[in-house]
């Protein structure tokens, strides 16, 4: 067990993806990520805590974008493969 975890590790590759989209908060302007926001919801500022609704992003694009990537696995750098 213990020579298992001595062992270096290879790099692991990309195994899925989303799209980090970022909405600017109307009460404090602080520019707040959302994963893939393919929906209307409300979401929550990191900064100030406050809740704002946002305008969804086309589902298409981010499909077309996930098949182009494989869904990520085609986006490694191929100098680590
Ligand atoms: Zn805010």
């Amino acid at each position: 067990m213990a020579d298992r975890l001595d062992r270096p590790l290879a790099p692991v590759p990309p195994d899925g993806m989303e799209i980090l989209i970022f909405y600017k908060c109307p009460h404090c302007g602080k520019h707040v990520g959302v994963a893939s926001p393919t929906d209307p919801r409300m979401v929550t500022c990191e900064g100030c805590r406050m809740a704002f609704p946002i305008i969804p992003i086309d589902e298409h694009g981010i499909h077309y974008i996930r098949i182009m990537l494989a869904g990520g696995k085609a986006a490694a750098d191929p100098d680590f493969l």
